[in-house]
């Protein structure tokens, strides 16, 4: 009994490391649930089944015992009925392959086949991941537990079998779904946490570091492919007094919608950030001065007639002031595109204010 316990054990292991290993390998490339990924999945999940088999434990010459029902309930749970169907087809297939045709093989096989399209049904259900994992649970408890009956009729420790197997499958159930709250709890701090390394909180824009990087990479691209990049910084005018008149919080307020303003008048390959506190920056890559200044002249003007309204319902009229840079057509030097989008700001400002200027 010991020994049987012993040998279960390790294949809760294999489940636990395989599940780690298998989740650094897919977070980061975001398998798409397509149908050709959800079949190769399923493959994947189905050598999977065989590892485990590979560790079963034998209790007649014929007869094994492993958690091969876990890779064919996690594809139902998790990814399709088609690659819960390829799970347990490679299971069923590899059952009889390695250890032959005789009535346990083939009732192995019967039983990957039945498990798989049962799982794979309820898995299609809507009924909560909770629920899915409780009554696949039950199936993979029960339709082994069956054909072990059906295969042991007579034998004096059938029902000790039975209940093994029962109880034993039962807690990899319950320790793999605990398991797998686990994984998809962590992705999603994961996810959260590398999506807030690149944005700014305030108003969901792109930040700093994330334009320091675009801005490096997009360089090195227009300098390959010899096309325009252009740069624009946007600071608003006196929001100093747009605090001090409606309080900060309605200075976020203000800010939040320049950025929505921003992101509207921009296409969905320019770079929009918010350099911090009241000041913006957009990249805008395959651009040249000309159509730079139309649309720093545009996004001014938008903002000039826009209406900002306060949480007491006042109405806040702001303008901005716009620096332009372009490489290579007015910076020819690239390293000082930042520098002269930042005196063309200046210039801006110092020329009066709600202003676009371009550099140099
Ligand atoms: P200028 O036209 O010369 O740019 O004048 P200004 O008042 O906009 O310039 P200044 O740099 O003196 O003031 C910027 C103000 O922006 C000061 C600061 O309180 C405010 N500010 C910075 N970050 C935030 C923020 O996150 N929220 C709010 N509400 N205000 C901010
Ligand atoms: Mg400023
Ligand atoms: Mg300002």
């Amino acid at each position: 009994m010991l020994a049987i316990i012993k040998e279960l054990f390790i294949n809760l292991m294999i489940i636990i490391a395989i599940l780690t290993l298998g989740n650094m390998i897919v977070r980061d490339s975001l398998i798409k649930k397509s149908k050709k990924h959800s079949f190769i999945i399923g493959i994947l999940s189905g050598v999977f089944g065989c590892l485990l088999m590979l560790f079963s434990v034998r209790i007649f010459p014929n007869i094994i015992i492993d958690f091969r029902c876990i890779p064919i309930l996690l594809m139902g749970i998790y990814f399709s009925l088609s690659a819960t169907m390829a799970s347990s087809m490679v299971i069923g297939i590899f059952r009889v392959a390695v250890y032959g045709l005789n009535m346990a093989s083939f009732s192995g096989l019967i039983t990957a086949l039945f498990l798989g399209l049962v799982c794979g049904l309820i898995g299609k259900q809507n009924i909560g991941i909770k629920n899915k994992w409780i009554f696949s649970g039950i199936v993979a408890c029960v339709v082994p537990g069956i054909s072990f009956v059906l295969l042991l009729m007579g034998s004096n420790n059938l029902y000790l079998i039975v209940l093994v197997y029962v109880i034993s499958t039962a807690l990899a159930v319950l320790l793999t779904s605990q398991f797998m709250k686990y994984i998809v709890k962590s992705n999603e701090e994961y996810y959260l946490a590398k999506e807030s390394l690149n944005k700014d909180f305030l108003t969901g824009l792109q930040n700093i570091r994330y334009f320091d990087t675009s801005l490096n990479q997009n360089l090195d691209e227009a300098k390959k492919t010899q096309k325009p990049i252009s740069l624009l910084f946007m600071d608003i005018d006196f929001f100093k007094k747009v605090n001090d008149t409606y309080g900060h919080l309605n200075g976020d307020i203000v800010l939040k919608e320049v950025g929505q303003i921003l992101k509207r008048l921009s296409r969905d390959t320019d770079v929009v950030a918010r350099k911090g506190g009241e000041e913006f920056t957009v990249l805008l890559p395959d651009c040249d001065a000309s159509k730079a200044v139309k649309v720093a002249e545009r996004i001014r003007k938008k903002i000039e007639e826009n209406i900002f309204v306060s949480d007491q319902k006042e109405e806040i009229k702001i303008t901005v002031s716009i620096g332009v840079s372009s490489f290579p057509e007015t910076i020819a030097d690239e390293e000082k595109l930042i520098e002269q989008a930042d005196i063309a700001l200046y210039k801006a400002k110092r020329s009066g204010r709600n202003k676009v200027w371009v550099a140099p």
